[in-house]
């Protein structure tokens, strides 16, 4: 496993098992199958209603609190000063855990919203309930005038990104500012089909003697972004997880870079219908 060192110092495992979709039910075991795979990493929001499930699963590993890296996030109806604190507040007791080791803002619905929830956010890293803050879905302007309003930096920029919406220039901007990228929907989350059915894609997993899934995690990794492949099912944790045996060249990695669409799945930065 690889970690990246966050602008704080904190480090975060380069991959860590996504829980979107996950339910209750399902969760549970997911986090299990991935702990004893090997993963130390989990993403949760509050608004995906697992927080309860995905805390009894950290505690039943039984696995020192300090090995883990347990991201959640500030729900858009809960943005706000007051309102922050106490969803964070809730997090942290659906979860059963004193901190999380990074909480992000899962959607930007505006500055005065994003800089006052962050303002809370702060306030609750300096306390030690949080060890690394960041955001999700901002683009390059919101996170520039987040820096010019806040006094601790944010960490991480969770974004959409997979083979059909790769988001160089998001990434540079983000490098450039000391923010790291973090992909979610890796796998191209319900458009999967068009992911594993890509001519190069399906070409690269036979040459390298690995699945499409595979590959598209490792050409993210080699990239230096955090990435959160979600699954409930073991077999397929433990393939998204090992990716750590081989290198892509950089002739593959170019062939992928042409599969770029600038497709988005999920809602724009700024069209959030909720
Ligand atoms: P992914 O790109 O991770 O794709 C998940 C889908 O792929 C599921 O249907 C899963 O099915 C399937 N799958 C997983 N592994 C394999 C495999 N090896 N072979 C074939 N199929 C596979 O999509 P997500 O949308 O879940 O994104 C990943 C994570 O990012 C989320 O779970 C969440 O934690 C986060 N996220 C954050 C958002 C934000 O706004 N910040 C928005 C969306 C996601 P199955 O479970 O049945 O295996």
């Amino acid at each position: 496993m690889i970690n990246v060192k966050l602008n704080n110092g904190v480090e975060i495992p380069i991959v860590g098992l996504g829980t979107f979709r996950s339910k209750s039910e399902d969760v549970y075991k997911a986090v299990l199958d991935a702990l004893e795979a090997g993963y130390r990493h989990i993403d949760t929001a509050m608004i995906y209603g697992n927080e309860e499930a995905i805390g009894k699963a950290i505690k039943d590993s039984n696995i020192p609190r300090e090995e883990l890296f347990i991201t959640t996030k500030l729900w858009n109806s809960d943005q706000g000063y007051e309102s922050a604190k106490a969803a964070l507040e809730l997090s942290l007791k659906n979860l059963d855990l004193e901190y999380v080791d990074l909480y992000l803002i899962h959607w930007f619905k505006g500055y005065e919203l994003a800089i006052d929830s962050y303002r809370a956010m702060e306030e609750m890293y300096n306390e030690g309930k949080i060890r690394a803050l960041g955001v999700s879905n901002f683009n390059v302007h919101h996170i520039m005038k987040l820096i010019d309003n806040c006094k601790v930096k944010p960490t991480v920029n969770q974004v959409e990104t997979h083979i059909a919406l790769q988001n160089e220039f998001l990434q540079d901007y983000c490098e450039s500012v000391g923010v790291k990228l973090e992909a979610y929907a890796p796998l191209m989350s319900h458009h999967i089909e068009e992911l594993l059915s890509d001519e190069t894609m399906n070409r690269l997993a036979k040459k390298y003697h690995k699945s499409v899934p595979q590959i598209a995690i490792k050409w993210l990794v080699t990239r230096g972004i955090i990435v959160i492949p979600k699954s409930i099912k073991k077999k397929r944790i433990m393939e998204n997880f090992d990716i750590f045996d081989f290198e892509l060249n950089s002739e593959d990695m170019s062939d992928i870079k042409k599969l770029n669409k600038a497709n988005k799945i999920f809602p724009e930065f700024d069209n959030v219908p909720f």
